[in-house]
């Protein structure tokens, strides 16, 4: 994650004079600190870092999508920074072994606040509720990928909400957001979202529901609660359910 206090990607940002998304070029930023980019084919993983000294070369597979790109180019500099001289295969935090998947996650924290910097993200979020159209908005602002948003929303948006994701293979992991009561758990064996989804009739957003919040948390206080749910089928088979506490 990024530090707290002047993370090193937002700190790189001002010394570099860039204010604005639309300036958030990840090869000139590259090469500002001493890396250059190439595009190849990659038989492993969708980018490394070489590097010598103060001098590295990031190597990007050139079939993966443009956002994905970038934030392989972000990710690989969160490597140059945090992990310079170690030797790392970038496979993403669920795949790699305790020290590795903390080193993929340092990694993934600084490209989020490389890409989408707490100062330049804040003010556009400010007051506008927690919805897939935010996170739509906020990729296409800064140029990345809807998943990718979200995830920096639920660091930086102040509403208390939970993102739900069924990844294409059945997998089902969760992110909280930081205002989300830390004594309420989201119910694992949850009624099926899916099939929630389904007997709904969600194949998009925009079209959200008002439910009780004990149908997905636990915890004190949560039978008196009301949350909005929505459901958004994002890249890769994901789908991507929000609840938002009222
Ligand atoms: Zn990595």
């Amino acid at each position: 994650m990024t530090d707290a206090v002047d993370p090193p990607a937002e700190r790189l940002l001002h010394d570099l004079g860039i204010t604005e998304p639309g300036e958030i070029d990840v090869e000139v930023i590259a090469c500002a600190v001493g890396a250059a980019v190439r595009y190849c084919r990659l038989a492993v993983g969708d980018a490394r870092i070489v590097g010598l000294g103060d001098r590295a070369i990031i190597t990007v597979d050139d079939r993966a999508s443009r956002v994905r790109q970038r934030f392989s180019v972000a990710h690989e500099l969160g490597h140059w920074h945090h992990h310079r001289g170690q030797q790392l295969i970038c496979r993403g935090a669920a795949e790699q072994q305790d020290g590795a998947a903390g080193c993929e996650r340092e990694a993934d924290g600084y490209a989020a606040g490389l890409l989408m910097p707490r100062f330049m993200l804040e003010p556009l979020v400010a007051g506008v509720p927690m919805s897939f159209d935010l996170m739509h908005q906020i990729a296409a602002t800064f140029g990345v990928s809807t998943m990718a948003a979200a995830l920096r929303l639920a660091d930086l948006h102040p509403a208390a909400f939970a993102l739900i994701v069924e990844e294409a293979d059945g997998r089902r992991w969760f992110r909280r957001s930081s205002s989300l009561n830390p004594r309420w758990f989201v119910r694992s064996a949850a009624s099926d979202m899916s099939a929630t989804a389904d007997r709904c009739r969600l194949p998009r957003a925009n079209v959200a529901f008002a439910a009780p919040a004990q149908q997905w948390f636990l915890g004190q206080g949560v039978r008196d609660a009301e949350a909005m749910y929505a459901i958004d089928r994002v890249a890769c088979g994901r789908a991507v359910h929000l609840v938002v506490v009222k």
